[in-house]
């Protein structure tokens, strides 16, 4: 099949844009229109021209000034040239620079520039307006454009116009096949005896027939049943045309434009989106924080706030960092481009960072650093931008958080862990947690922080229970074990037993606390077998003696002096051992104690699974 390119028109409205069109393909652009819905083929309501080379180029020609932007942001990424249509007896007029200005935005740069209705201006006045347009398009993405003079009138400079069209596609950049076709929807409808049909521009993979597909936001799955380029049914609609869609069992009324059709589970509605927003040149005043615009990209229109993330106000001509926070979910990708409008004019737009933003504060130099490196693209610094605004992430949803395939996500990640400036956590798979080191080192800093002000509530204690630092680490899910072990390893931590503390943390009493702890231990040697109670002791006191292992508590208030409930354990067991049985009376008798002592050991060691109770006997285990 001959290879198939889109152009795109622009220009000021009654330049002869639909004139042009009409005489270079024979295919009348506005009789199509009409006739659209009428026919039993999907008429994608576009003309294509066969070039000298072999090459088709569909001509994706809209009417209407207002309908302009969006299908210009519908095709970028699948539109290879465009031409800007000048007409030569009225000259640059505010539409056109306008249209030259959203190319600009868009970062179209093949292109060419047609000065129409040659037929009615003389050799001076042509020259003055070809001057006019080359200046008008130096500095600007499209500097670089032929510019023809031609008459859809007389025929003359048509054969140059293709000539230098096919020039054009000579230099245009292949188109991107990342294997994820997508396609914003510019058109829904139904064909009777055929079913739902959507229209747009492919991009980013092939489509073919059979193939399921997802329309985000609507959530819809559905499988291709027909396909259609140039009138002609396909099987396989390559990335970079415009395509026409039969879907299987999806009615028409859930399809809309402003809609993405793609491979299922790879994007995700968004409200929020990190953008690097150009303000152009020559508006009135600059734009302040939380404007309101009309937020354009893909096909969809939406509602929305910017919010400018490193200034006040965008001036004219500059560009800064914004968040876009749009009134209904859009759909997009890392890298695609956007247009903002108010009212009644375009004034700036730019390209999409990161469709799946945090709200984040202003002025914050990470923010800004880790938007730029997204901005820049490299799959690492993706990564690590991405960490930096919501670690801990699960590895296994970086790929769809970064716009990158599992294996970039991969190598960018066995690059990352090389370098020591990502650290995971948990177990080696899919759910392992993700941080950057930066990301962990914070972490580490609040847990330290969190530990340092449980030694200064609980002096007395060796250390915080671990469960208790579960909660700090929450967004780890179940790797915050892991985070303990590692916090250990490196020495930021100390073990004791089911508590932690730090390094520099040790108990020490104050004099009094010394001289009461003192005087209730030489109490306990006094009578060890019936002990005193502890209220002299502060529970933490009672804590601290306990954790040292200096006394059991074997509940019910009672303690014991360690060494001597050991004793005490030693010969119930021995007696057990010897009589097959023991009661709390022989307990009593052998201690020379109380009952109350003596059943308040026994039923410590049930609950120790040392003995067993069956009736008024203790057994062993
Ligand atoms: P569009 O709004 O840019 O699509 O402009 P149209 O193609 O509808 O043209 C607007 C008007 O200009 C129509 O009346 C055309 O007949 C006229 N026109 C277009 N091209 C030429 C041309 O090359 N020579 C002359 N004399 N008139 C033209």
């Amino acid at each position: 099949m001959a290879e198939m390119f889109i152009l795109g028109t622009a220009g000021h409205v009654d330049h002869g844009k639909s004139a042009l069109v009409r005489a270079l393909t024979g295919i009348d652009p506005d009789r199509l229109r009409e006739e659209k819905e009428r026919e039993m083929t999907i008429d994608l309501g576009f003309a294509w021209l066969a070039l000298p080379s072999g090459r088709e180029v569909s001509i994706v020609d809209v009417p209407g000034h207002e309908h302009f932007v969006r299908n210009m942001l519908a095709g970028v990424g699948a539109i290879d040239v465009a031409l800007l249509v000048v007409a030569a007896n009225e000259g640059i007029m505010p539409q056109t620079r306008e249209h030259l200005a959203i190319l600009d935005l868009l970062r179209v740069s093949s292109g060419l520039v047609a000065i129409t209705k040659r037929d009615l201006v003389d050799e001076e006045l042509l020259e003055l307006v070809t001057m006019e347009v080359r200046e008008l398009i130096a500095g600007t993405s499209l500097a670089q454009a032929p510019v023809v003079a031609v008459s859809a009138h007389s025929g003359e400079g048509l054969p140059d116009l293709v000539r230098e069209i096919d020039n054009v596609l000579d230099h245009a950049s292949p188109k991107r096949d990342a294997g994820r076709p997508r396609m914003a929807i510019d058109r829904a409808f139904i064909m009777k005896g055929f079913g739902s049909v959507v229209t747009g521009s492919l991009i980013d993979g092939a489509l073919s027939v059979g193939q399921e597909v997802e329309i985000v936001p609507a959530g819809i799955r559905a499988r291709v049943r027909g396909l259609e380029m140039h009138k002609r049914r396909v099987e396989v609609a390559t990335p970079g045309s415009r395509v026409g869609v039969n879907l299987a069992a999806v009615p028409a009324e859930e399809l809309e434009r402003g809609y993405v059709l793609a491979t299922p589970g790879w994007l995700r509605p968004t409200r929020c989106l990190d953008v690097r927003l150009r303000l152009l040149p020559h508006l009135p005043r600059p734009l302040g924080h939380n404007a309101t615009v009309s937020f354009y990209t893909g096909t969809s229109e939406v509602g929305a706030r910017v919010r400018l993330l490193d200034s006040d106000r965008l001036e004219p001509g500059q560009w800064g960092w914004a968040q876009v926070i749009c009134a209904r979910p859009v759909v997009a990708v890392r890298g695609d481009l956007f247009i903002c409008r108010t009212t009644a004019d375009t004034i700036g737009g730019g390209e999409i960072v990161d469709p799946y933003a945090r709200r984040h504060r202003r002025y914050r130099d990470h923010v800004l650093a880790s938007l730029q490196a997204l901005g820049q693209g490299d799959a690492a610094a993706v990564v690590l931008a991405v960490l930096e605004t919501r670690q801990p992430v699960e590895q296994g949803r970086l790929p769809s958080l970064c716009q990158l395939s599992a294996r970039e996500v991969e190598d960018a990640m066995a690059g990352l862990a090389a370098q020591g400036r990502v650290v995971s956590l948990g177990d080696r798979g899919p759910h392992s947690m993700t941080l950057s080191s930066e990301g962990w080192e914070r972490l580490a800093g609040r847990v330290q922080q969190a530990v340092a002000s449980y030694h200064r509530q609980h002096p007395l204690r060796q250390g915080m229970p671990r469960g208790e630092l579960k909660g700090r680490l929450a967004p780890l899910g179940e790797a915050w074990g892991d985070a303990i072990r590692r916090l250990v390893q490196d020495g930021v931590l100390v073990e004791e037993g089911q508590a932690v503390r730090l390094p520099s943390h040790e108990v020490r009493l104050t004099p009094q606390q010394q001289e009461r702890v003192d005087a209730f231990l030489a109490s306990l040697a006094e009578t060890p077998y019936s002990p005193p109670p502890a209220d002299t002791l502060t529970p933490d006191l009672v804590a601290m003696l306990v954790q040292r292992g200096q006394v059991m508590d074997v509940g019910g208030g009672i303690l014991f002096a360690a060494p001597v409930y050991e004793e005490m354990v030693r010969r119930i067991t021995g007696h057990i051992a010897e009589h097959g049985k023991i009661t709390v009376a022989e307990v009593r008798d052998l201690f020379g104690t109380s009952r109350k002592y003596a059943l308040a050991v026994m039923e410590h060691l049930d609950s120790a699974r040392i003995t067993r109770r069956i009736g008024d006997e203790r057994v062993l285990r």
